[in-house]
């Protein structure tokens, strides 16, 4: 799997006419070496140079978490200073243009650079995002089954009760449910209520959630690192008319962008499918965000389901569809599930009831 991987991404260096890949601790590391390194002042980075198997700079402390990385172990000590033994390798590999993953922190790029003049610098992403965003059937397998442990956590909240809970004593809750599914933990847990809720990304906090209140649970967590993410909503009571029929629309759409996804679409049709039904209702201006991301080793990552984007989908790609609305200082709601692209349409990962839940 890690040579395949390997052999994909060298292939897209080739054609960028780039000769040494140097990536920080992140999701690319982890693709290209199984080693899901923590981010820390001292340099961890997997040097890949064209040909030969790839290099992992880890401080001596690290090695033996990085013991079954695939990569050989350069372990540098403190008294070295890795920079400088990066920079060597890098130049007895004679390449002159280099490129670096989003993750490197600054302070060791620029001291890279300093060591480095006269060097082209790009970024990984050229390299690694068009491997990354087709998904091998083991990966989608790994996302099916976090997504179905995050289904099942949602069956598990529809059985609590909430009224008199904090958003945080809720987001506690779910994140260890979570972990009971088999999850390696919660990546993420957004509860808002009431007038919380019309803000997407609310962090949850001391408000109590009480009756009357629209509470919109956004959530997920990994599984060998392949993320989940889902987004339901609950009401504590019965829901006024004008609640209901918000968040039937934001869910019409939501069908609407999942009936749009098939092989060759673009992502921006994706987008129009469910804004234009928002539009239609009205309430297009109070979705202010894109209609999704895609979903991996990382909980956003390519392909962006953004309007107007040309991207063609493919079969294999993963990513969310979650049209939302938000109306400030009243309410919000959003509805997210998880797709894969297959051969005539998608599979949705996520398949937990989509109505409003009424408490
Ligand atoms: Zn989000
Ligand atoms: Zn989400
Ligand atoms: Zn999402």
């Amino acid at each position: 799997m890690y040579e395949q991987r390997l052999k994909s991404v060298r292939e897209q260096m080739s054609a960028l006419g780039v000769g040494t890949l140097i990536l920080g601790p992140g999701a690319d590391l982890r693709y290209l070496s199984g080693y899901d390194a923590h981010e820390s002042e001292r340099l961890t980075a997997l040097i890949v140079p064209h040909e030969g198997p790839p290099d992992l700079y880890v401080p001596a402390l690290e090695a033996p978490r990085a013991a079954s990385a695939r990569a050989e172990l350069r372990v540098w000590t403190e008294y070295q200073d890795p920079l400088d033994l990066v920079a060597e390798a890098v130049r007895a590999s004679r390449s002159d243009t280099i490129v670096v993953g989003d993750h490197l922190w600054s302070r060791f790029l620029i001291g890279l650079q300093e060591r480095l003049p006269g060097v082209n610098w790009r970024l990984a992403a050229e390299a690694l995002a068009p491997v990354r965003v087709l998904k091998t059937s083991e990966e989608i397998e790994l996302l099916r089954r976090a997504g179905a442990a995050a289904d099942a956590v949602w069956h598990q909240v529809l059985r609590l009760d909430v009224e008199g809970m904090t958003e945080r004593a809720l987001a506690a809750r779910i994140a260890a449910l979570l972990e009971e599914q088999g999850l390696d933990g919660a990546a993420f847990t957004t509860v808002a209520g009431g007038p919380n809720s019309a803000s997407p990304h609310h962090a949850p906090g001391s408000r109590v959630i009480s009756r009357g209140d629209t509470v919109v649970v956004d959530y997920g967590g990994p599984l060998d690192g392949y993320h989940s993410d889902i987004t339901r909503a609950l009401h504590v009571g019965p829901p006024d008319a004008e609640t209901q029929r918000v968040y039937e629309a934001v869910r019409e759409a939501q069908q609407r962008g999942v009936e749009a996804v098939r092989p060759g679409a673009k992502a921006g049709d994706i987008d129009l499918a469910t804004r234009s039904f928002l539009e239609s209702e009205g309430l297009a201006q109070y979705f202010i965000h894109r209609t999704g991301h895609g979903l991996g080793l990382e909980v956003h990552e390519p392909p962006y389901i953004l309007g107007g984007s040309a991207v063609e989908l493919q079969e294999g790609m993963v990513f969310s569809v979650e049209p939302g609305v938000y109306i400030p200082g009243n309410f919000g709601v959003r509805v997210e599930d998880i797709v894969v692209v297959t051969q005539d349409g998608c599979e949705r990962l996520n398949n937990a009831p989509r109505e409003l839940a009424v408490l």
